[in-house]
């Protein structure tokens, strides 16, 4: 009787623990990043011909390397492109809506005036049930650069862009400003590997901290 009820307890605890890692493993959030242009597109092009394109694919893939790193692959990353090519727009939102995503962040860089600096955040400018998650969220993300980076945070916009436009319907969603190409404290901070990795690092952390 005694291993009988042995054995009935590690079936048990054998249970208990399939059912946890099951939670656990269908508890990983799914994040989209989706570094903006590519390709023959190259976005925005700022001081010393720094282009917009390619500092939001080197920001990407190190909030992925990020992830597994430190975060011992704490959540499922995709990005909508993994090289310099040209993705279409809808092919972006397509991405986010058949994996089902609990979060799209679409990475881009400012040009304006010499001037003007610092990092903002757009949300679609619809009235949906994801705008305020997604307004927290970019919010998160605002205030760990601003935080730690010493940017300045020119805060939370409305704005009817594509990849927002057809994402916020289905999970919160934002557009990061990361700032401007075209300021020279600026373009030379991106011009750094290990700038671009603390700025990573605080939009993971902004991710992290909003989930
Ligand atoms: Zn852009």
């Amino acid at each position: 009787m005694k291993v009988n009820l042995k054995k009935k307890l590690k079936n048990v605890n054998f249970w208990i623990l399939a059912f946890k890692l099951c939670f656990v493993f269908g508890q990983k959030k799914i994040i989209v990043i989706d570094p903006g242009h590519g390709g023959i597109d190259l976005g925005a092009i700022g001081i010393g011909n720094i282009q917009e394109k390619d500092i939001v694919l080197k920001v990407a893939k190190e909030v992925l390397r990020l992830n597994k790193t430190l975060l011992n692959d704490r959540f499922s990353i995709y990005l909508t492109r993994y090289n310099d090519t040209l993705i279409s727009l809808n092919n972006r939102v397509n991405l986010a809506r058949s994996l089902k995503a609990d979060l799209f962040v679409s990475l881009h860089c400012n040009a304006s005036s010499t001037t003007s600096r610092g990092m903002e955040v757009y949300i679609h400018n619809s009235n949906n049930p994801n705008t305020e998650p997604s307004t927290n969220l970019g919010l998160s993300i605002l205030n760990e650069v601003a935080k730690n980076l010493n940017f300045e945070a020119r805060g939370i916009k409305y704005s009817n862009f594509y990849v927002l436009r057809y994402t916020i319907a289905h999970c919160p969603s934002t557009l990061l400003e990361l700032g401007f190409v075209t300021n020279v404290h600026e373009a030379h901070y991106f011009l750094k590997p290990m700038n671009i990795k603390a700025l990573s690092l605080a939009v993971l952390i902004g991710i992290y901290n909003y989930l």
